[in-house]
């Protein structure tokens, strides 16, 4: 299942795809044409707009194909999904530096207009060429379809692979602003998930950290990495070299899910609690950020270990209506939270600013501004623009009253420390 989010206005978007098969009640015939068609005309726009060189807008596009796809026996909306179509693949292929695309598959992409979808009788109703018109039975368990009878859906894609018709649905829903009372700053590194629950005013009122099994996922990632260079050459090829590092990766598959999806369910029922906005890191900027990602993100781990985490926040944050906002990671772990100087190692896992003598917990240190990123962004309609509190170097950071679980060993490098 695919679950994305975005904003529209002021209100964030949950994106979700629902995958089925579909059988066609009746004869297969007119939709493996309409497929067929469906393709050729895609490929039809894609020959004639490859040699252009100017840049197509959607009214040029129309202009030039919009009537030959109608007097093919198309719609409307079919006619304008297949330029669309035709010109994001060429737009991708060119990015690639590739060759003109040559389709082979079946694959349409329909709009609503030109579906009808009936989740009560389980069936889907597809406006094709010529006006004819084909029914499909969603082939799916009732129970899987029952959460997005309150979702609206806007697109669908259907495909023709081995014999079967598969169809994804994409549904969407606005997820209410609940004027969150907390905001959730999360904080993925190597060894552990920090997660710092702030209030409003920037006092903080909860503070976990979830271990990562780092440990286990490089054992196995070792394991890999020996056997591989025992045979470097060869171990594609050998079959019980093959199995055995097959094994190690599948491990390696399922400790990685298992984490992520604990520490997703824990996280949004927290922040379910707690009424909190949750705030992530937006992985994809770390690339545009610089190429030093390694040093946090560690490498030996891979960045996909942290989007599996967020994926699972986010995945468990949306069935809970639950706001997550993706803020850019730039400087999170190097900036003083309370004067934005350098911040520079001090001892294990500890870091200090040469500035103004700011020391605190690399983790702790990184939830605060990702909080303060958060905050300034934000501080508009109806929240308080206050500054948040950086704990100043002589006194323990607020709100670290709480479960045992969380207490940590703040204070002893929280005392001042003069430069
Ligand atoms: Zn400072």
């Amino acid at each position: 299942m695919l679950v994305s989010y975005s904003m529209r206005g002021e209100e964030p978007v949950v994106n979700e795809a629902l995958k089925t098969r579909a059988l066609p009640e009746g004869s297969y015939d007119y939709l493996l044409e309409f497929l067929r068609l469906y393709r050729d005309a895609v490929q039809l726009v894609v020959d004639k707009i490859w040699g252009i060189n100017e840049k197509l807008s959607w009214k040029k596009l129309h202009r030039l194909f919009y009537s030959d796809l109608i007097s093919m026996g198309f719609r409307a909306h079919h006619a304008k999904e297949i330029y669309i179509n035709a010109k994001n693949l060429m737009e991708s292929a060119r990015g690639n530096g590739g060759r003109k695309p040559v389709l082979r598959k079946l694959s349409a992409r329909i709009d609503k207009y030109d579906y009808k979808l009936d989740l009560d009788n389980m069936t889907l109703t597809l406006k094709l060429h010529n006006n004819y018109e084909v029914k499909l039975r969603l082939v799916t368990p009732k129970e899987r379809v029952e959460k997005f009878r309150s979702w609206s859906n806007y697109e669908l894609v259907v495909k023709y692979e081995d014999g079967e018709f598969w169809v994804s649905i994409y549904f969407k829903r606005i997820v209410k602003s609940l004027n969150p009372r907390t905001v959730m700053a999360i904080d993925l590194n190597f060894g552990n998930v920090t997660l710092a629950i702030y209030t409003l005013d920037g006092r903080r009122v909860r503070l976990k950290k979830l271990n990562t099994p780092h440990k286990k996922i490089l054992t196995h990632k070792i394991w890999i990495e020996k056997i591989q260079k025992r045979y470097p050459k060869s171990w594609r090829f050998i079959k019980g070299v093959r199995k055995a590092i097959e094994k190690h990766g599948e491990r390696i598959k399922n400790i990685s899910w298992d984490y992520a999806h604990k520490t997703g369910n824990t996280i949004a029922k927290l922040a379910f609690k707690h009424n909190s906005v949750i705030i992530l890191e937006d992985l994809e900027k770390l690339r545009e950020n610089n190429k030093k990602k390694g040093r946090r993100f560690n490498k030996k781990l891979g960045l996909w270990f942290y989007r599996r985490i967020q994926f699972c926040i986010e995945y468990e944050a949306g069935e809970r209506n639950l706001e997550v906002v993706k803020v850019n990671p730039r400087g999170t772990s190097s900036k003083c939270p309370r004067c934005s100087g350098k911040l520079v190692e001090y001892g294990y896992r500890v870091l200090r600013c040469r500035k103004c003598g700011f020391i605190g917990d690399r983790d702790v240190t990184a939830t605060i501004n990702i909080y303060k990123k958060y905050i300034s962004k934000h501080s508009r309609c109806g929240v308080p623009g206050v500054a948040p509190n950086a704990p100043k170097p002589n006194e323990n950071p607020s709100g670290m009253r709480g479960n045992k679980d969380e207490a940590m060993t703040t204070s002893s490098y929280m005392n001042s420390y003069e430069s």
